[in-house]
């Protein structure tokens, strides 16, 4: 089954140096800033030996460029937040609730 588009570009969304820096612009799917890649301060050095670009507005790794071949729009980078962030973390926080109340017992 073919993955949808905003679960494919999380994979350019590190190890991306050279991409992001050749990219028109690129944007940030944490904060939804669009922006140019001269705006970036700061990169991460990935264990496997690339580099991450860190979103210059939020500070997080969240970001790709306009070469990765995605749209670099709000309403992409809205769709990728939501997936990406938003329900990952209430599960996240459900599970937790879960334990906790299996401890108080
Ligand atoms: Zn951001």
């Amino acid at each position: 089954m073919a993955k949808p588009d905003y679960i494919k570009a999380h994979e350019f969304s590190s190890n991306h140096r050279s991409q992001v820096a050749s990219s028109e612009r690129c944007g940030c799917f944490h904060c939804l800033s669009v922006f140019q890649p001269t705006e970036i301060r700061e990169w991460i050095k990935e264990p496997q030996g690339g580099e991450t670009a860190i979103c210059p507005k939020c500070g997080i790794d969240s970001i790709i460029g306009s070469n990765s071949g995605f749209p670099i729009t709000k309403q992409f980078l809205s769709a990728m937040s939501d997936y990406w962030f938003s329900s990952g973390q209430q599960e996240a926080s459900t599970e937790v609730e879960g334990v906790r109340s299996e401890w108080d017992r």
